[in-house]
């Protein structure tokens, strides 16, 4: 299938039924897989032959999902998690441990900032957030000798700043640690960060992968590229006790790190998809390229249509020429970036809010990326966690309203924008 197009392999890829096989997907709905011997199921525990035997590490349908997004990413493998915080926290946890240090990126989801500066730095994990402006000089000096990766968001959610992957990649690699990227809002229709260099891609599937709203989900990519046995990754490099003695690297080859994401820590905290959600999200993924491309046409229409609009303070869509990230946009996203704008309406958080409230098509919901056009204001809601300062480094102003464009007829979502701003 990795030879095909990327249109092709989201329809008929990671599932090849065989001769009298079902065409579609089927739901393994099982917990449970049975077996005539027990040194069999011992052959499975060591790894030493592929198969089946608790949901929790494994399931077949989830296993096919994990195949197609690994051929839609380029990388090697794939797991999927029970949500988009699950993967970020597996993927970081699989190569840090307390004492150990991360830098991110300042512009990026809400829920992963939080997760970055409270929870991981209660368990000992610390993180310097950096400017998507910052030089490689600037990078650099927050690097430290127990930095372990370089995290970033492909296009940031709700900043859409767009990540300058291949400086990263650069900046990480010259200092022996990988590069993180959250694809979610791209999704690899439109970028594929591996190309650029990126080591580990994962996902919020939640979001356009998913894009009907109805499963959670998460995955985490290994490009299998990243040479782990360089010292600074004991976790992937010396015997795992807990797994009878495996050295990661050197008994699974380029899959060293997607293999302890799984046998240990799927294994340890348990954040597996559920069958039937693989199989939506596989639905889901039927349809990435077309909606992806519906989504990029309706989004760079309606910010075209409020940059001119004498209500509209400003227009962020990295898809203008006015933005000063569309030339990152071209370059790493040619096809088209994603389906969310960001904008301010004249006269701040009040005119805001009542414009979001007059709106009759688009509805308000915390939700982003899927098929229903949708508004939301992160100062008060996702991001109302953050001081303002955080707010200012995440890219947020007070009058920032986020909507996600859906595949609806563009004109009637213009139609609904114009209504809600003449009440204003
Ligand atoms: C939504 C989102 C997440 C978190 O994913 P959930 O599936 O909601 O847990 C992570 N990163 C980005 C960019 C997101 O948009």
């Amino acid at each position: 299938m990795d030879n095909y197009n990327i249109e092709t392999i989201c329809v008929q890829g990671g599932y090849q039924p065989e001769n009298g096989q079902p065409r579609v997907l089927p739901i393994y709905q099982s917990t449970t897989f049975k077996y005539d011997s027990s040194e069999h199921v011992g052959k499975l525990f060591d790894l030493e032959e592929e198969g089946f035997f608790y949901t929790r590490l494994a399931n077949p349908t989830v296993d096919c999902v994990e195949r197609k997004i690994a051929s839609l990413e380029g990388g090697i493998a794939a797991m999927c998690t029970s949500s988009g915080q699950a993967a970020s926290l597996i993927a970081v946890l699989n190569i840090c441990s307390c004492g150990d240090h991360i830098v991110s990126s300042s512009t990026i989801y809400g829920g992963t900032t939080n997760l970055f500066a409270v929870t991981m730095r209660r368990m000992g994990i610390d993180v310097t957030f950096v400017s998507p402006e910052a030089s490689i000089e600037e990078i650099e000096q927050a690097i430290r000798d127990n930095t372990r990766l370089i995290f970033a968001e492909s296009i940031a959610n709700p900043a859409l700043v767009i990540a300058d992957i291949e400086k990263l990649a650069l900046v990480a690699h010259r200092n022996n640690i990988p590069l993180i990227i959250d694809n979610t809002f791209a999704t690899p229709v439109n970028c594929r960060p591996i190309e650029y260099g990126a080591d580990i891609v994962i996902h919020s599937t939640s979001k356009y992968m998913d894009g009907h709203a109805v499963a959670l989900g998460g995955v985490i990519v290994d490009s299998g590229n990243f040479n782990w046995d360089n010292g600074k990754f004991p976790g992937l490099s010396t015997p795992d006790e807990s797994y009878h003695g495996i050295v990661y690297t050197r008994d699974c080859g380029r899959a060293a790190y997607i293999t302890k994401a799984r046998v240990q820590l799927m294994r340890d905290l348990g954040a597996s998809p559920s069958p039937t959600n693989a199989f939506l999200l596989n639905l889901g993924l039927e349809t990435l390229h077309l909606r992806m491309e519906r989504h990029c046409y309706n989004a760079l229409k309606i910010a075209q249509y409020l940059e001119r609009h004498d209500k509209i303070s400003w227009v962020n869509y990295p898809g203008l020429q006015s933005s000063k990230y569309y030339s990152l946009a071209q370059k790493y996203m040619p096809k088209g970036t994603c389906g969310v704008i960001s904008y301010g309406i004249k006269g701040g958080r009040e005119a805001a809010v009542k414009f979001m409230d007059s709106l009759k098509l688009a509805a308000i919901v915390v939700h982003v990326a899927d098929n229903r056009t949708g508004v939301l204001h992160p100062a008060s809601t996702t991001h109302r966690q953050l001081t303002d300062q955080q707010l200012v480094e995440a890219g947020i102003t007070p009058d920032l309203i986020r909507m996600s464009v859906g595949i609806e007829n563009v004109d009637d979502i213009i139609a609904d924008i114009e209504q809600a701003l003449a009440k204003l």
